[in-house]
């Protein structure tokens, strides 16, 4: 089969690998329907030192049961299914306590032996516990949105969960990513009024009012903070999501949180050091956030992409095929496409 590998920064090839198979009883092999790249991927794709090998990359995917282990149960041959972005056996005490991602027999895709999402096929570990069973054909309008429950969205919903989002309390979200626009849409969804979207990029910003913002700041920096602080009476929002951004954004995410308020942030922050000094103590600011369990959140976000009252699908801005992955990362890397899909 074919499928993505990455040699180095700005180097991605598409090439032929082996085919899966089963190793494990509670594997499975899904034929890829629809994958896509996400901004997490341009970490590598931007500074990766350069390496002989290559090796496979790829976390979103949603497909076709093709073969199932032994001990796999509930899944068959024909299923269409959606994977969240770390595979777990959706069983263990992490497990159940809605923490997937801290998963005692999961792990990472495009890891050790385990095949990326950016293929024609996957061996899914753990599929029992990691595939989400989708009611649909392979044919459904509804793939883009479906594809958006394996990372994008249940991130932004993590950010907006996290925070405390609520019908009471004020939103800003900082960053018109893909990510920040799915937390415009699961906060929108967990019943928040207002919500100020901050960024630049007009088109983004755009999409990020159909998915409920009522206010866009696209000024940056401490010009931004003041616009925020305009809009809210001085105070600022109850609650702060900071999507995936440098530490501009977290000092901004700070300055423009209400006392008593919190800030949280998701989708691999880029900073180490968060400036929570004494005056962020003496405010009462809780810091959260965190990665994402996406597969804590499948169950309860599927219904509404279901029926389509929310589509989180419409960040995907562009389609490519699998031998136009390096196309596609060069337009997410030069913003020129704000989030790829593909479609093998
Ligand atoms: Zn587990």
């Amino acid at each position: 089969m074919r499928a993505t590998l990455i040699y180095g920064a700005g180097d991605v090839r598409v090439e032929e690998v082996p085919d899966p198979v089963l190793r494990e009883p509670t594997d499975a092999i899904v034929r890829v329907v629809r994958s896509c790249i996400c901004g997490s991927d341009l970490w590598p794709y931007g500074a990766r030192e350069a390496t002989s090998m290559g090796d496979r990359i790829g976390h979103e995917f949603l497909g076709v049961v093709e073969e199932t282990g032994r001990d796999v149960s509930g899944l068959q041959a024909g299923d269409l299914v959606v994977a969240p972005f770390v595979w777990a056996d959706n069983t263990c005490d992490f497990c159940r306590e809605g923490l997937q991602t801290s998963c005692r027999h999961g792990g990472m895709w495009a890891r050790d032996g385990v095949d990326g999402g950016q293929g024609e096929a996957v061996r899914v570990p753990q599929a029992q516990g990691t595939l989400v069973k989708l009611p649909v054909g392979e044919d459904s309008a509804l793939l883009p949105s479906l594809l958006a429950l394996s990372d994008v969205y249940p991130t932004g919903h993590h950010c907006a969960v996290t925070a405390g989002v609520n019908a009471r309390t004020t939103v800003t979200v900082i960053g018109d990513g893909a990510v920040g626009l799915s937390a415009v849409l699961a906060a929108k969804r967990l019943g928040a009024e207002r919500i100020i979207l901050m960024g630049r990029h007009k088109d983004r910003t755009d999409l990020g009012r159909e998915f409920g913002a009522t206010d866009v700041v696209a000024e940056r920096g401490a010009e931004g903070v003041e616009r925020v602080l305009e809009l809210t009476d001085g105070d600022g929002t109850h609650t702060v999501l900071e999507c995936v951004g440098l530490k501009p954004a977290i000092e901004t995410a700070f300055a423009v949180v209400r006392n008593g308020g919190t800030v949280s942030r998701v989708g691999a922050p880029q900073y180490p050091d968060v400036p929570a000094d004494f005056g962020v103590f003496f405010r009462n600011i809780t810091l959260t956030g965190g990665v994402a369990p996406a597969r804590a959140y499948i169950d309860e976000l599927l219904p509404d992409v279901l029926e389509g009252r929310v589509q989180p699908g419409k960040v995907f801005d562009r389609t490519v095929t699998l031998d136009q992955v390096p196309d596609g990362y060069r337009a997410m890397a030069d913003r020129s496409a704000l989030k790829v899909l593909i479609q093998p």
